[in-house]
C-alpha cells in the first residue's frame, strides 16, 4: 500500500513549491473520515484514496488535485458533508469533491455503444472542471487494479464493461493514454479472459528471443544515430494484449502474422532532431508506404505529437517507431493533465479562462483534420457542448440542445407524449413548462390524454421536431374548426332554402360545386367557408335555380364587404384563423381587457362571450374557440350600466357630463322614478376598455344623489 510520504515524494519531484500542507491535511481528514471502513481487498478503505491521489502524482497534478483525489469519497462514503468539505479546505476542493461525488450518481446501466457516447459526454458536460474527470478516471484506475476482489465475474464483467466503453476512451480522448492502455488491458481481462490468457502465452513463448530482438534493434538505432551525431533515448516494449487482439480483429489477422507487436519508441531534444532521425531510419529500414504519420507538423486535437513510421525491420519484421521530442513523449502520457502540472496556488481566473481557451482551441481545431478518421477518432471530445444530457425516467440519456425545455424532452420521446404534456418534474418536482433543462436533471411529463398542445409553447420550444409537430396540430385543429364552423354556416343557410345540406352533400351535384370552386375535397371548401372567404348562399346558388333563392339578408352569412371592413375593428383575434365572422354576447357584453371566450354558434360565426358569462357555460364546450383582444384595436364596445339615485334637479345632466368627460359616447338611457323619487337609470354607453368602464363607474358614484352603480349584465 502506497504511503502518504511516497506521494509527498512524488509531487516534491516535480515540483518545488507544491502546497504540502493542503495535501497532508487531506489525508488526515481522509483517514479520520474513513476510519474503520475496509476494502473488498482486506485492506483498509483508505488504501483506495491514496492509491487515486498517487495515481494523480504520477500524472504530475496540482497539490489541489492531490487533496481532491484524497477526499474523492468522503462525501459519499462517509457521515461528511460538502459543507464540511468547503470549511476545511476551501471552495475549489470542494467543488471538485462534489464534482467527482455528482458523477457517482450518474447510472452506467447498460452502456451499449450509443448510450456509452452520450454518458461520455454527460461526464464532460457535468464536470464544471477538468480535474474532476482526472479524478474520476484514477478511481476507476484503482478499482480496476482491484478488481479481482470482487467475487462475482458478473460484476467482475460488468464493471470492465462500464471501463471500456466510457472510462477507457474518455482517457485517449482526453491524450492520457497511459491509463487508456491499462484501463483498456485490464477490461480485457475480464471480458474475454480466454483470449486474454491465450495471447498472453503467445507473447510469453519465444519472450526470450523477442527481448534479446528488442535489445539488438535498440543499441542498432543508437549506433545510428550516434554516428550522425544525434543523442538519443530509445525504448522498446511489447505492445499491450488488447492491442494485439485489435490489430488481429479489425484486420484479420492471426497471431503470427501481427508482426508489430513490439514499438520502439526514440526520443530526441527538438523537433528539427526528429525529422533528422526519421530520415536516418529509413535510411536503414525500408519504410511501408502509407505508414509515415507526421503529428508534429499536424498534431492531434488532443495535443499529441509524434513522428510515426513502420518500417521492415533487421529479421524483416515489421516494425512500428514512434519518434517524438521529450515534451511530446510528455504530453502524449499526460494529455490534458499537462495543464495542471506545476501551477501551484493563486491560480488566478485569467490563467484559468487561458487553460479553458485552450481547451476550447482544441475542440475547435477538429474542423481543420484531414484525415476523417482521426476526425471521427477525436470529433467527440466536446469539453463545452451545445448540447445537454438528462436522464428519462428508464434511466437512459438524452440528448438536447442547450435550453431545451420539457416539452422539447416530451416530443423527443414520442409525438403524442409530446401532444399531452400537461406538467414535467425535474429530480421529482413539478416545475414550469417553459424551464429551461439542465445537464444531469432527471426528467419526467405528465401527461393527460384529454390535453392538446398550446400554442404559447411555440415561444420557447428548441428542437425543430417539437416546433413542427406543434405548428402541424395547431394547423390541423385550425383547419377542423373551419370546416366544422363552414359546414353549420351552410346547414343554417340551407335550411332557410328549405333544403337539407347533409343530404345535398353527398350528392353528385356537390362534387361538381366543390370543383367549380377549385377545390378536391367538400372539407376544403367547408374550411373556405368556414375562413369567410366564400359564403354558403354561393352554393346554393351553384345548387338551385337563382330565383329560387330567399334571399331575406339572414341567408347571406359570410361577411360582405362593408362587414369585413368593419371586421377591421372587432378588436377580436380567433386562434389562427382570419376573417372570422365575430359577435358580441349581448348576454354579457365584453369590452376589452375582461377575460373572454369564443363560441362557434351554428351559422353565425364565432360568439365573443365574457369568460364568466353563465350563458357560455352551459353551451357546448366543443364548440369553445380560443379568442384574443386584439391590442392594437381602438373599437368601443357597447355596455349597459345601470344606476340608482335620488332625484334631484340636473341630476342626468351631471352624469352624461361624466361620461362624456371620460371620453364615452351614449347610444341611450332610460329612466324611470318612482313615488319615493328614485331613479333608475339604464345607459347604455360605448366603452374602449376595461380600465375605462371601472374608471367610468367610479366616476359616476361620485356624482351627487347616485346611491348604486354597476354594470348591468
Ligand atoms: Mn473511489
Amino acid at each position: 500500500m502506497i504511503r502518504i510520504n511516497d506521494i509527498i515524494d512524488k509531487v516534491t519531484a516535480y515540483s518545488a513549491e507544491a502546497d504540502l500542507d493542503l495535501i497532508g491535511r487531506a489525508y488526515i481528514f481522509s483517514a479520520r473520515a474513513h476510519a474503520g471502513q475496509v476494502r473488498l481487498s482486506g485492506e483498509p478503505y483508505l488504501s483506495h484514496p491514496l492509491e487515486v491521489a498517487g495515481i494523480l502524482a504520477d500524472m504530475k497534478l496540482d497539490a489541489i488535485s492531490i487533496a481532491s483525489g484524497l477526499l474523492h469519497d468522503v462525501v459519499e462514503d462517509t457521515q461528511f458533508t460538502e459543507d464540511d468539505v468547503h470549511d476545511m479546505f476551501g471552495k475549489e476542493v470542494a467543488l471538485i469533491v462534489a464534482g467527482v461525488t455528482r458523477l457517482g450518481t450518474v447510472p452506467l446501466k447498460g452502456a451499449k455503444a450509443r448510450q456509452a457516447e452520450n454518458i461520455r459526454k454527460m461526464f464532460l458536460a457535468m464536470a464544471d472542471d477538468i480535474r474532476v474527470i482526472l479524478i474520476k478516471l484514477a478511481d476507476r484506475l484503482h478499482n480496476m487494479r482491484t478488481l479481482k476482489y470482487h467475487k462475482a465475474q458478473k460484476t467482475q464483467q460488468k464493471i470492465a464493461r462500464e471501463t471500456m466503453d466510457i472510462f477507457a476512451p474518455m482517457a485517449a480522448r482526453l491524450g492520457i493514454y497511459w491509463i487508456k492502455s491499462e484501463l483498456e488491458n485490464r477490461s480485457f481481462y475480464y471480458l474475454q479472459p480466454d483470449t486474454y490468457i491465450e495471447i498472453e502465452a503467445l507473447v510469453n513463448k519465444e519472450k526470450q528471443a523477442r527481448e534479446e530482438y528488442i535489445e539488438s534493434v535498440q543499441a542498432l538505432i543508437t549506433q545510428k544515430m550516434a554516428e550522425k551525431g544525434l543523442s538519443c533515448e530509445v525504448q522498446g516494449r511489447f505492445k499491450n494484449y488488447y492491442s494485439i487482439y485489435r490489430k488481429m480483429v479489425t484486420q484479420a489477422l492471426d497471431f503470427e502474422d501481427v508482426y508489430d507487436i513490439i514499438a520502439f519508441r526514440i526520443i530526441l531534444d527538438t523537433d528539427s532532431k526528429c525529422y533528422e532521425a526519421l530520415g536516418h531510419i529509413h535510411s536503414l529500414w525500408k519504410p511501408i508506404d502509407g505508414k509515415i504519420k507526421d503529428y508534429i507538423a499536424r498534431p492531434k486535437p488532443n495535443m499529441y505529437q509524434s513522428l510515426h513510421t513502420t518500417v521492415i525491420g533487421p529479421v524483416k519484421d515489421r516494425m512500428e517507431i514512434q519518434i517524438r521530442t521529450h515534451e511530446m513523449d510528455q504530453v502524449a502520457n499526460s494529455g490534458i493533465a499537462a495543464h495542471w502540472r506545476y501551477k501551484e496556488g493563486g491560480k488566478s481566473d485569467k490563467e484559468l479562462d487561458h487553460t479553458y481557451a485552450w481547451i476550447r482551441d482544441l475542440v475547435a481545431s477538429q474542423e481543420s483534420i484531414q484525415d476523417p478518421d482521426e476526425y471521427l477518432e477525436n470529433v467527440r471530445i466536446d469539453l463545452f457542448p451545445e448540447a445537454i444530457y438528462v436522464f428519462t425516467p428508464r434511466g437512459d440519456i438524452m440528448e438536447l440542445p442547450r435550453g431545451a425545455t420539457p416539452i422539447d424532452f416530451a416530443y423527443k420521446i414520442h409525438t403524442d407524449v409530446g401532444h399531452q404534456c400537461v406538467g414535467a418534474k425535474v429530480n421529482g418536482r413539478m416545475i414550469p413548462l417553459r424551464t429551461e433543462l439542465k445537464t444531469g436533471q432527471h426528467v419526467e411529463v405528465v401527461t393527460n390524454k384529454q390535453s392538446t398542445p398550446s400554442k404559447d409553447w411555440l415561444e420557447f420550444v428548441k428542437t425543430s421536431k417539437a416546433r413542427s409537430r406543434i405548428r402541424n396540430w395547431v394547423k390541423t385543429q385550425e383547419k377542423e374548426r373551419s370546416i366544422n364552423l363552414g359546414r353549420e354556416m351552410c346547414e343554417k343557410a340551407f335550411r332557410k332554402q328549405k333544403l337539407n345540406f347533409n343530404t345535398l352533400s353527398k350528392k353528385k351535384e356537390m362534387d361538381a360545386v366543390v370543383a367549380d370552386f377549385g377545390f378536391k375535397k367538400l372539407d376544403d371548401l367547408l374550411a373556405n367557408i368556414g375562413y369567410g372567404k366564400t359564403t354558403p348562399l354561393q352554393i346554393i346558388r351553384k345548387i338551385v335555380p337563382k330565383n329560387a333563392v330567399v334571399t331575406d339578408g339572414i341567408t347571406e352569412m359570410a361577411p360582405s364587404k362593408d362587414a369585413s371592413s368593419k371586421k377591421k375593428g372587432d378588436g377580436i383575434t380567433v386562434q389562427g384563423m382570419d376573417d372570422m365572422l365575430i359577435r358580441f354576447g349581448n348576454c354579457c357584453q365584453p369590452v376589452p381587457g375582461d377575460p373572454v371566450i369564443g363560441y362557434i354558434s351554428r351559422g353565425q360565426g364565432v360568439t365573443v362571450h365574457h369568460a364568466e358569462c353563465k350563458n357560455v357555460a352551459r353551451l357546448d364546450h366543443e364548440r369553445y374557440i380560443d379568442v384574443e383582444w386584439d391590442s392594437s384595436s381602438e373599437a368601443a364596445y357597447p355596455v349597459d350600466i345601470f344606476v340608482e339615485s335620488l332625484d334631484r334637479v340636473g341630476l342626468l345632466a351631471d352624469m352624461a357630463g361624466v361620461i362624456s368627460k371620460s371620453g364615452a359616447n351614449i347610444i341611450s338611457a332610460n329612466t324611470a322614478t318612482n313615488k319615493k323619487k328614485e331613479v333608475s337609470t339604464t345607459l347604455t354607453v360605448m366603452i374602449n376598455d376595461h380600465n375605462h368602464l371601472i374608471r367610468l363607474l367610479a366616476d359616476l358614484r361620485e356624482v351627487r344623489n347616485v346611491r348604486s352603480v354597476r354594470k348591468l349584465k
